[in-house]
């Protein structure tokens, strides 16, 4: 049976964040939003406490599923309608701390082909029923829920059962693979045959391909092995006209890319079944290196110079002054990173380099390939920081960073344990524009945070560079009791973020899709005629509004 996170939060039951092997990080918390998270934590509701309406499915259409996939996959009991019921957005665990689960799906279907999913797909029409795609769960825009008001009976697909990779042309490098592998199985399945796809989110352990396809995903290696958007070179989508296939053709000209049109479609064009990947060779050799800047300016400018350059690292990855401390007050003690601000190198810092340590940033470049390869990017990369007053801390901070980025979001629960909700935003810019967007955006969310009375925390690192510009994520948080009402408080600050990213020349979002969360930007960011553009897609495509209704638009 397919592994789901944790109904409540983020992830395994077995694996939770904890301060308690982080000295520095209480008194850091307790100084910048005035909150004590040595305290017992709150607990989510028990299950049995919550309150489960009876699913609505009408026998014909409940024998059609039946017949479609087989009576064992198909479920219709509490747990798995709520585990399928939302992702995992701030909105969706505040709502589900409070026992608030919305409009629940009547039943839960798992096809192991495209078959099948034909069959679901067929079974649904008949009966008017809704169909919401769902991959891992791991969406935080609102992706997956049903509307509240949805009269109709909703059929969520869970494709966990296509979990193969099916094929490998190692002379194109293309890899053919079933959606609803998550990221370690698809990337066993591929390092097993010496390739990898270089596809790694942060969300990598709980999102399938499917899901990184359908929200246009991007992973922290995307620098060298691009967006989920490049890597994927054809599709397959069981959609209301038919299995709609792509080829995998490394370019062609015909009309506008249907391949690009199910790119970010969010399960409203149907349901994808298979992807063509572009895989690479395992490297030979793989390094992270950290990096002290002496201001987030001159960060910036190193790495719109790293992505002039003939340099090509995999990483590139700087923090703001507040996202480094932050990271320091995260390290274990007695870990490879306590040494990273050593009384040694602080007095260098400051003495010798005139470091300002409050106004310094950390930053990870990674380098991937032969030997030889790794060396010269390391020189051509150092060179560069070397120029705008940078220094080489070595791999001890990368390899750590690289250890710890996939529990790093465990931390989101613990903090709503506690008593404070922290979210993201992130948005690309152009490099002109980075260095305006990221103040106008820190002093709006200070702004916001005064308005709703909170001492509130904004940190913000740059990652995934381009030619034209680079993608700016930040992170915010903020003492509030996790109850209906801390919703309001969240939307005030977040609003202010995104809109500070439409006014400031930047997109809604770079790779966390638009789901329920980001659609009031969408006229703004891709016009009016933009959106008159997708409705008469989706409506073409689905005029009964059955797949996945309300979500982008
Ligand atoms: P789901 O959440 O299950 O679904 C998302 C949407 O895709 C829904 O609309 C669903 O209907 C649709 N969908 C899913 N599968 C299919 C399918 N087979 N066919 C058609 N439609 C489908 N995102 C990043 O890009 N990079 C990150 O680094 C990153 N880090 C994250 C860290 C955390 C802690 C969290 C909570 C989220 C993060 N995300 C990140 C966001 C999220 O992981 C991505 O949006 C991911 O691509 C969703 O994949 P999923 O399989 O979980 O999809």
């Amino acid at each position: 049976m397919v592994e789901h996170m944790k109904w409540w939060g983020w992830g395994r039951e077995s694996v939770s964040f904890s301060h308690s092997d982080k000295p520095d990080l209480a008194p850091f918390v307790r100084t910048n939003i005035g909150l004590d998270i040595t305290r017992p934590p709150a607990q989510p509701p028990a299950f049995a406490d919550l309150t489960i309406p009876a699913p609505t499915l009408p026998e014909p259409l409940r024998a059609a599923l039946v017949a479609a996939v087989g009576a064992e996959h198909v479920h219709t009991d509490a747990h798995m309608r709520v585990v399928h019921a939302y992702g995992k957005s701030l909105r969706d665990l505040v709502r589900i701390r409070n026992a608030d689960l919305g409009r629940l799906p009547d039943a839960v279907v798992y096809p192991d082909g495209e078959q099948a999913a034909r069959a679901v797909l067929a079974a649904a029409l008949d009966a008017d029923a809704v169909v919401i795609p769902f991959g891992g769960g791991s969406n935080i825009s609102g992706s997956l829920e049903a509307p509240r008001a949805e009269t109709r009976p909703v059929i969520s697909v869970d494709l966990g059962r296509l979990d193969r990779v099916l094929e490998i042309d190692a002379d194109a490098r293309l890899a053919r693979i079933q959606a609803g592998a998550l990221g370690p199985h698809l990337e066993e399945q591929l390092n097993a045959q010496g390739w990898t796809l270089g596809h790694f989110p942060d969300s990598f352990s709980h999102s399938t391909l499917g899901g990184w396809i359908a929200t246009r995903s991007s992973g922290m290696q995307s620098d060298k092995y691009g967006d989920i958007a490049e890597i994927t070179r054809a599709v397959r989508v069981v959609t209301p006209a038919g299995v709609l296939a792509t080829r995998p053709v490394p370019s062609q000209s015909t009309g506008p890319s249907v391949r690009e049109m199910i790119l970010g479609s969010e399960g409203r064009l149907g349901i994808i079944t298979e992807a063509t990947v572009q895989v690479h060779r395992v490297p030979e050799q793989r390094v992270i290196l950290g990096y002290f800047f002496p201001t987030w300016d001159d960060a910036l400018v190193a790495m719109r110079e790293i992505a002039e350059s003939e340099a090509s690292p995999t990483v590139t990855r700087v923090s703001d002054a507040n996202e480094t401390r932050f990271s320091f007050a995260t390290r274990k003690k007695g870990s490879l990173a306590s040494g990273l601000v050593s009384a040694g190198l602080k007095q260098y810092l400051r003495r010798v380099r005139n470091y300002d340590l409050d106004a310094m940033c950390l930053s990870f470049i990674g380098f991937e390939g032969t030997p030889t390869h790794v060396k010269a990017q390391r020189k051509l990369v150092g060179e560069i920081v070397g120029r705008h007053g940078g220094i080489c801390v070595g791999t001890g901070p990368g390899q750590l960073y690289d250890q710890k980025k996939f529990d790093t979001p465990y931390i989101r629960d613990f903090l709503l344990g506690q008593g404070a909700v922290a979210d993201v935003s992130e948005t690309s810019a152009s490099w002109s524009q980075l260095g305006p967007l990221y103040r106008g955006v820190v002093a709006r969310a200070n702004k916001a945070f005064a308005e709703i009375g909170v001492d509130g925390w904004i940190m913000c690192h740059l990652s995934h560079s381009y030619h034209s510009g680079a993608c700016l994520y930040f992170t915010f948080a903020y003492a509030s009791p996790v109850t209906l009402e801390a919703i309001e408080g969240y939307d005030t600050v977040k609003s202010a973020i995104q809109q500070g990213f439409l006014d400031l020349a930047g997109t809604l979002s770079h790779h966390h899709a638009v789901g329920v969360e980001h659609a009031p930007w969408l006229d703004d960011d891709i016009s009016p005629a933009g959106v008159t553009l997708l409705s008469a897609l989706f409506d073409g495509i689905d005029p009964g509004h059955n797949l996945n209704p309300g979500k982008i638009i």
